[in-house]
């Protein structure tokens, strides 16, 4: 029985010949192949990824590789913090592009793409609407929980303390908002009061834009 699975798993390995994987996603047994960089095996013979890249069969040996041709290392692991700016933004999911901005004159992030916040991963407790999480413009600091390698998106959270807008801009005027109160910023020029998930550190993060 063991063999016919195996033997399945392989034909699949040998027509793709390359696949993105995950930390702790299964590649195999150890009967299937030997396993190589990147991998990690586990006390039933299974071979696990060990990072975050494409598995690739090199000879007998399966290897996962965090550089993709084209696209730079793979910093994506789950947990990772990134940064990026909304983009877009509807009742149940913001876009913010990822790689971007420049924290303390440093490139916050390798990866360069765009990061899915869903509405259940935003906050604590009931979220009416996205529009009282993020607004379109905002910068925003999350953390990798998925990578969706068929879309090319990492999906993100801000459900805690330390995540969630580290500066937001003014949905009518564009103008920078201060914090007034737990998750409450005005516009510093229309005096406009709007809703945010805010970071614990709102306002502070230095070096942004
Ligand atoms: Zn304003």
């Amino acid at each position: 029985m063991g063999t016919e699975k195996g033997l399945e798993k392989e034909n699949v390995l040998e027509k793709e010949n390359k696949k993105i994987v995950l930390p702790g996603d299964s590649l195999g047994t150890e009967e299937e192949f030997i396993p190589g960089y990147g991998t990690a095996v586990a006390e039933d013979g299974e071979v696990l990824s060990a990072a975050l890249g494409e598995a690739k069969m090199i000879g007998r040996k399966m290897n996962v590789e965090s550089e993709v041709p084209g696209m730079g290392l793979y910093p994506i692991t789950i947990g990772t913090i990134v940064y990026g700016r909304v983009e877009s933004e509807s009742p149940m999911m913001a876009l913010a592009q990822v790689g971007y901005p420049k924290v303390g004159g440093k490139r916050a992030s390798n990866y360069s793409g765009f990061a899915g916040l869903h509405i259940s991963r935003a906050k604590k407790g009931y979220t009416k609407s996205m529009s009282e999480v993020v607004r379109v413009g905002d910068l925003l600091r999350a953390k990798i929980v998925k990578y969706n390698a068929r879309q090319g998106l990492i999906d993100v959270s801000t459900d805690d303390k330390h995540n969630g807008v580290i500066l937001a801009f003014c949905s009518l005027c564009r103008q920078r908002m201060v914090k007034i109160g737990t998750d409450e910023v005005k516009c510093t020029q229309c005096e406009n009061i709007e809703s945010r998930k805010l970071a614990d550190d709102y306002g502070s993060v230095e070096g942004i834009l």
